[in-house]
């Protein structure tokens, strides 16, 4: 059991305030962690919790979401703490009153704002996680090559250690091979990105506006976070047509859509197996049939 009372104690440091008596109810939902509301006589708190080891993924989400909160330009939950207590790894952030979706108008000319924050290079200060797996962020001028390396590469190095199949990795290679050729005509800045935009790590608050939460943050082409939101569910054609009104998309995104969700769904196959090796080859061969042979 989590010791309440001496995070309670490290909260109170943090923040230079009396906190008084807390009651921690368990919240459904969370992939990775055990995830709580923290209540106070006036104050709420949502934490997270896992193994004392995992304590650098916390850092690196508070990382991540310290990162987005700076852009302004969308709202994200403000960090409080993080930390362990020798048995578990916590992160103390705000609650924020999940009440459903934004509109979709406002979510576009938001996340077009925080995709217009960029930096010089491609990566990110720190590694992060994708899912639970290690998501490496090292910086690069060079975004194929980062994609190679970092993403792609990546995941089907994991994937060997896993045992999947050959004609699935010789195929991830040869397409990763030949990663420039969806590039012909297109050289992507690197935009501040949420790095893991599905739906279930997306909301609004009390008054509807939108909020984002549980990234894997990186500098990197802006095609990634829309590619990831159309991924499991489609954010509909009024969020496009506002979104490229503030920051336009490449004829060549459809294209690139399923590279960059590539990655994503080959993670799901390192993590969860199942049917998902299968739908990374068949993404795979119908990339590497958009190429030169
Ligand atoms: P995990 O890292 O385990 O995937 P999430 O960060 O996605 O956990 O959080 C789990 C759930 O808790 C989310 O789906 C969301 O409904 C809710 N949630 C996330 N952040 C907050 C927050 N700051 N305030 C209130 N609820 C939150």
């Amino acid at each position: 059991m989590m010791d309440w009372q001496a995070l309670g104690a490290r909260l109170e440091q943090a923040l230079q305030k009396k906190l008084g008596a807390a009651q921690a109810t368990a919240m459904a939902g969370g992939d990775i962690n055990q995830a709580f509301r923290l209540d106070y006589a006036d104050a709420r708190f949502f934490v997270k919790i896992n193994r004392t080891a995992l304590l650098p993924m916390f850092t690196a989400e508070r990382a991540g979401l310290e990162a987005l909160r700076e852009s302004a330009a969308i709202r994200v939950p403000e960090v409080y703490l993080t930390g362990s207590d020798g048995e578990r790894a916590y992160i103390v952030m705000e609650y924020i009153e999940l009440t459903g979706r934004p509109a979709p108008e406002v979510f576009a000319q938001q996340l077009a704002a925080l995709h217009a924050i960029t930096h010089r290079r491609f990566g990110f200060p720190v590694n992060n996680t994708i899912g639970s797996t290690p998501q490496v962020n090292s910086p690069s001028d060079n975004w194929i090559e980062f994609w190679q390396q970092h993403r792609l590469g990546y995941q089907l190095e994991l994937g060997a250690r896993q045992g999947f199949d050959h004609a699935l990795l010789d195929a991830g290679e040869k397409l990763n091979d030949r990663l420039a050729e969806f590039f012909r005509d297109y050289s992507p800045l690197p935009s501040l990105l949420h790095g893991d935009l599905w739906g279930g790590n997306q909301g609004a608050d009390e008054l509807g506006n939108p909020v984002i939460y549980d990234p894997a943050c990186y500098f990197g082409d802006h095609e990634a976070d829309l590619a990831m939101m159309e991924l499991f569910g489609h954010p509909g054609e009024r969020f496009f047509a506002a979104y490229a009104e503030r920051f336009p998309i490449d004829a060549g995104y459809a294209q690139r859509r399923d590279l960059y969700n590539l990655y994503h769904v080959l993670n799901h196959a390192n993590l969860f197996g199942g049917g998902y090796a299968a739908q990374a080859r068949r993404m795979i061969e119908s990339l590497l049939a958009q190429t030169g042979d």
